[in-house]
C-alpha cells in the first residue's frame, strides 16, 4: 500500500497525464481495427502538421518531394513520405527537434549505429503515454507497476551513481542487479523470492535463470511476469526460464525514439500498440512512425529490424484486434562465449562506454566464430595507450576467459539494415 502510494506520488510528479493516458489506452484496448486506424489517421495528420510547420527537416524533405500536409488523407498515403534512417536522426538532430509547445521535457538516450548516441527531447505526454502502453501490458498480467521488481539492467555504476539510482529503485519498488557475479546472483535471486515481476535484457535474465538452475538458488515463488526487452528472446532460452522462474518470458518490443511497438499478451501474441504506432513491413524490414512524440517527429523510420507481420485476419484468443507482429527476426542479443563461461553480449556495450566516460570513443563491431576468441574491429587508428585501456577493459569483463584481436583502421561498409555491434557466428 505504502509503496503504491509512494509510486503514484512520483508518477504525478514526473509524468502528469499519465493517468489519462492509462484510462484512454483500456479503453481503445477493445477497439475495433477499423477504429483502431481510424485514430492512427488522426494521430497521423496531427503529426504530420506539427512536423512540416515547426521542423526543418521534415519541411526539407516534404518540400523535396513535393508533398504537403493536405497530401496524406489515409493511412495508404503514409507511403508517400520517403524513410528516413537513424543517420538522419543522428545528423539532422538539430532540425528535427521541435521545441514549440510548452511543456515537460526528458532527454532521452539511446545508441546509434556502431557506438554514436542519437540524443533528442521528448515532451511529457510522449513519454507519459509511452509508460502508460507499458503499464497496460502488464496490466495483461495483473501487475501492477508498483509492485515488487527485480530489474536486469546497468550493472555497471560508480559508487555515486549507484546512489542515485538506489534512490529512483526504491520509489518503484525495484532493486536491480549491479554484478554479474554469483555472490550477487545469489543475492538478487534471493530477492527475486517474493517479487511480483522481473524484467530487462533478455540475455541477463536467461544466463541469470541459468545460474538459478545450476546453482539451486532460491526460485522466486509469487511472479506474474517475466519481461524481455531490448533484444531478441531466443526460443532455446525458455526452457531454463520456465524452470527456474515458472513461466516463459514474454516480450516487450520498442526503442527510445519509437516508443513502445509491441506487446506479449498472455495469448502469447505480440499485439502492435497501434494507438502509438504505425508498423509498415517493407521488404521484411520494420518501418515505424511514431504517432505520440511530436517534439521529436520520427515518421517513416527504419529501425534497423527484420519482422514478420501476421497476416491482418489473425484472430488472438485474447480479444485484442491490435495487429500482431509474427516475428521479430533481426536483432540479435547473442551470448558471448568463452573458454570456460558464457557472458551477455551485453557486456560490449559497457566496455565501449567505460573508454567514453575516458574520453575515448570507439566505433566498433565485435564477431565471433570459434568459442574463446573474440575480434574486434575498431573503426578508428589507437594508440598503444589507448589499446592498452580498451585491452584492460576487455579484462575486466572477461576476465582470462576469451583470446581477443584487436583490428584497427577498419573500414565499416555502409550497408542495408543495421549495423550490429555484435555478431555471432556460433549456433
Ligand atoms: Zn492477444
Amino acid at each position: 500500500m505504502l509503496k503504491k502510494v509512494i509510486f503514484k506520488l512520483g508518477q504525478k510528479l514526473r509524468n502528469p497525464s499519465l493517468n489519462n493516458w492509462f484510462s484512454f489506452l483500456k479503453k481503445s484496448e477493445s477497439w475495433t481495427l477499423k477504429e483502431l486506424e481510424n485514430y492512427q489517421l488522426l494521430k497521423l495528420k496531427e503529426l504530420v502538421s506539427v512536423a512540416y510547420n515547426n521542423s526543418k527537416f521534415y519541411r526539407n524533405l516534404f518540400e523535396e518531394n513535393g508533398l504537403s500536409p493536405s497530401d496524406i488523407n489515409s493511412l495508404a498515403d503514409l507511403k508517400k513520405i520517403p524513410i528516413i534512417s537513424k543517420e538522419d536522426l543522428i545528423t539532422k538532430n538539430k532540425d528535427i527537434q521541435v521545441t514549440l509547445k510548452a511543456t515537460k521535457f526528458f532527454k532521452a538516450s539511446t545508441s546509434g549505429t556502431t557506438g554514436q548516441a542519437l540524443n533528442f527531447l521528448k515532451d511529457e505526454f510522449s513519454d507519459s503515454f509511452n509508460r502508460a502502453s507499458m503499464f497496460r501490458g502488464y496490466s495483461w498480467y495483473k501487475v501492477n507497476p508498483w509492485d515488487k521488481n527485480g530489474y536486469f539492467w546497468g550493472y555497471n555504476f560508480s559508487s555515486k551513481e549507484k546512489l542515485k539510482t538506489r534512490g529512483l529503485d526504491v520509489l518503484q519498488n525495484r532493486f536491480r542487479i549491479f554484478n554479474f557475479n554469483d555472490k550477487q546472483l545469489k543475492l538478487f535471486s534471493n530477492k527475486l523470492h517474493d517479487s511480483v515481476y522481473v524484467h530487462g535484457y533478455s540475455s541477463a535474465i536467461y544466463e541469470t535463470a541459468k545460474k538459478i538452475n545450476r546453482q539451486h538458488f532460491n526460485k522466486p515463488l509469487n511472479l506474474k511476469m517475466v519481461k524481455g526487452t531490448s533484444e531478441k528472446i531466443y526460443e532455446r532460452y525458455q526452457d531454463e526460464i520456465k524452470k527456474a522462474f515458472g513461466q516463459k518470458m514474454i516480450s516487450e518490443y520498442g526503442a527510445a525514439e519509437t516508443g513502445i511497438i509491441a506487446f506479449e499478451c498472455p495469448s502469447g501474441n505480440m499485439h502492435i500498440n497501434m494507438e502509438g504506432v504505425i508498423v509498415e513491413e517493407i521488404n521484411e524490414e520494420i518501418i515505424i512512425t511514431n504517432l505520440q512524440m511530436q517534439s521529436f517527429p520520427v515518421i517513416r523510420y527504419r529501425l534497423g529490424d527484420y519482422v514478420k507481420l501476421a497476416p491482418e485476419n489473425k484472430e488472438c484468443a485474447c480479444g485484442l484486434k491490435h495487429l500482431i507482429i509474427e516475428e521479430v527476426t533481426g536483432r540479435i542479443g547473442a551470448i558471448v562465449y568463452g573458454e570456460k563461461l558464457t557472458y551477455p553480449s551485453l557486456y560490449f556495450y559497457y566496455i565501449f562506454k567505460n573508454l567514453a566516460k575516458q574520453g575515448v570513443f570507439l566505433n566498433y563491431q565485435i564477431v565471433q566464430n570459434i568459442k574463446g576468441k573474440l575480434n574486434f574491429f575498431i573503426e578508428q587508428d589507437l594508440s598503444m595507450e589507448h589499446k592498452k585501456l580498451l585491452e584492460n577493459e576487455i579484462e575486466r569483463y572477461f576476465k582470462k576467459d576469451l583470446k581477443i584481436k584487436i583490428n584497427t583502421n577498419f573500414e565499416f561498409k555502409t550497408r542495408e539494415g543495421k549495423h550490429k555491434s555484435f555478431i555471432s557466428n556460433i549456433l
